[in-house]
């Protein structure tokens, strides 16, 4: 108990990730951004970034505006997250080891 051998005798090396949960690669240093929830400084290439597009106009009146056929200028919003916000948030899932790897395509 406790042996952290596998069956084939070698020893596993503690490493959830390959890339660590970053994008950074074999680049040195990269700058820190702030999490847009919690205040919290992350790696700029380990944080979460989504653009929302985001309207002045309150929805329901927007719509009407539209039907009348008037365009509404919407402004992109983008925020970073840390990796613990964006699980709460359900942006990122905790997945299965096996199904770590696989990156799913990020706009
Ligand atoms: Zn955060």
């Amino acid at each position: 108990m406790g042996d952290p051998r596998t069956a084939s005798g070698e020893v596993q090396v503690g490493k959830k990730r390959k890339s660590g949960g970053r994008s950074k690669g074999s680049s040195g240093k990269t700058g820190n951004v702030q999490c847009s929830k919690c205040g919290r400084i992350v790696p700029a290439d380990k944080a979460k970034r989504y653009t929302k597009r985001v309207s002045a106009v309150d929805p329901q009146l927007a719509r009407e505006l539209r039907q009348q056929g008037s365009f509404i200028q919407t402004k992109r919003v983008t925020q970073t997250y840390c990796v613990s916000c964006a699980v709460h948030a359900g942006k990122v899932q905790i997945r299965q080891a096996s199904k770590r790897r696989d990156v799913r395509k990020r706009r």
